[in-house]
């Protein structure tokens, strides 16, 4: 998601990882010849933010979440800009006329993601975890549970009605309404109920993953694939507590 005010552009991750940025930026301004002011990196996670060079040589102010950036000093990623400005709780960037709530619920899919709000426009940007139709991906990596199903209980509380994810869903769908934000949770809790369950019998990670069916959801892409997954996930928050 990128933002045009008549002061300048508020862009978001730069997702140049491995490729360059200039697309992005040619898209930007082919829209407008503003200065770009601001990349807001929605998480820390380098397939998102990775290549941000040339918009800081254009003069961007890189902001991140507190715990995102302390991540990208710890791990020093080469290509990843380092944030110049840090979001705690939360923060607006006001620019043009245009306000952009930068929100955090806490932990889900990092411990450093945002959720970013445009309030006049009632739509919010938040990436990777509240996908549209999708099984979360693969084994959930940096995934907090059930932290995940507490933050997604707080953004349906938000007042907003157009949900942009950060990849596309079934069909190439590229927004998503508060009844995708509702599936997900119910998704999670479904699949939460059933692992607990599992576990509860003292099944294998291989015989849970073989007997559990959600069947509400095998039509979302990567059921075959990433539900498997899922399941080991949170078999380890039952069986473990981690
Ligand atoms: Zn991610």
């Amino acid at each position: 998601m990128f933002i045009v005010t008549p002061a300048g552009v508020i862009a978001t991750d730069p997702i140049s990882e491995r490729r360059p940025a200039k697309p992005y930026i040619d898209a930007i301004q082919a829209v407008t010849k503003a200065p770009i002011k601001y990349v807001i990196y929605s998480h820390s996670h380098f397939d998102h933010i990775a290549g941000g060079k040339p918009f800081k040589d254009l003069g961007a102010t890189f902001v991140a979440h507190k715990n995102a950036k302390a991540r990208i000093a710890a791990l020093k990623p080469d290509d990843v800009v380092i944030p110049d400005q840090v979001v705690d709780a939360k923060r607006n960037i006001t620019l043009g006329g245009t306000t952009l709530e930068l929100n955090y619920v806490g932990k889900n899919h990092s411990d450093n993601t945002l959720v970013m709000g445009l309030p006049k426009e009632k739509i919010i940007f938040t990436v990777d975890w509240i996908p549209i139709q999708g099984i979360q991906f693969r084994d959930m990596a940096d995934t907090y549970v059930p932290d995940i199903e507490e933050g997604l209980k707080k953004v349906i509380a938000m007042d907003w009605e157009t949900l942009i994810p950060g990849h596309p869903g079934p069909g190439g769908k590229q927004t998503g309404t508060k009844d995708n934000a509702r599936e997900q949770l119910a998704y999670l809790q479904e699949l939460s109920a059933a692992v607990k369950s599992a576990v509860n019998e003292s099944k294998s990670y291989a015989d849970a993953q073989k007997d559990i069916k959600l069947p509400k959801y095998e039509a979302w892409p990567n059921y075959n694939a990433f539900l498997p997954m899922n399941i080991e996930r949170y078999y380890d928050f039952w069986n473990r507590g981690i």
